[in-house]
């Protein structure tokens, strides 16, 4: 007799945009997608019993994704927001961010928010991070595709300030920036994360949020978050 075929697991579809460390970002050597939320949707991926792929795409253009039924979820630091929460569905929040500000080492004028009516801010196209600079008084927005070139814009001199989530600042400037940039001032938002889902798939939801909570009883969920933010 012929041996029993094993079944093919089930593909997730994740997109994210992958150039958001230390949630999501590309391994220099292995290539791969590491971070927080790679290890979280893996995870999840896991409990539900399928196979996780990820595409990176811009972060404006994972709603339109979801809507296009291209991808099944998005994971990339995302902001439940009231706004895209009548386009998608999210998950149960996973994460407490917030946004902060990023300016050049030796600036000793820009401190808080309120510093910046007036000034040249970079963020990213489409983040809470421009929405918000866009209240600020009288300030220039530039809008840049990704958190790495709205910091390069602040290296070159380009602008005064980088707004963009607080987590994500700190990283940078522990890795990579800490010679020529600083975050000051208190966070400015509180937001949390969520794993973003076509709302004509409830099903995937409520899997997503059932693995969220296994995750969080079985240790699981906080050794990823000890493996990228524990001391
Ligand atoms: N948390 C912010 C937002 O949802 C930024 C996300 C990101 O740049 N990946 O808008």
């Amino acid at each position: 007799a012929k041996p029993a075929e094993t079944p093919k697991a089930k593909v997730l579809k994740v997109g994210s945009e992958t150039t958001f460390a230390p949630f999501e970002f590309q391994d220099e050597k292995s290539k791969e997608y590491v971070g927080f939320d790679m290890d979280l949707i893996r995870a999840i991926g896991k409990e539900m019993g399928v196979e996780v792929q990820i595409q990176s795409m811009g972060f404006d253009g994972l709603i339109p994704a979801l809507e296009a039924g291209n991808i099944d979820v998005a994971i990339s630091g995302m902001t439940i927001t009231a706004e895209r929460a009548k386009k998608v569905d999210f998950s149960t929040p996973y994460y407490k961010s917030g946004l902060s500000m990023v300016v050049k080492v030796d600036n000793d004028t820009l401190k808080t928010f309120k510093d910046l009516e007036g000034k040249r801010i970079a963020v990213q196209i489409g983040t809470t991070g421009a929405m918000e600079a866009k209240k600020i008084k009288d300030a220039t927005i530039r809008e840049f595709n990704n958190a790495p070139e709205a910091f390069m814009e602040l290296k070159a001199g380009g602008v005064d300030a980088v707004v963009n989530d607080l987590p994500v600042n700190e990283y940078y400037i522990a890795q990579a920036g800490g010679k020529d940039a600083k975050v000051v001032g208190e966070p400015l938002t509180s937001e949390e994360y969520g794993i973003a889902i076509s709302k004509k798939n409830t099903e995937t939801t409520e899997k997503v949020n059932k693995a969220i909570e296994a995750l969080k009883k079985n240790g699981e969920y906080e050794r990823i978050y000890m493996k990228w933010f524990g001391k």
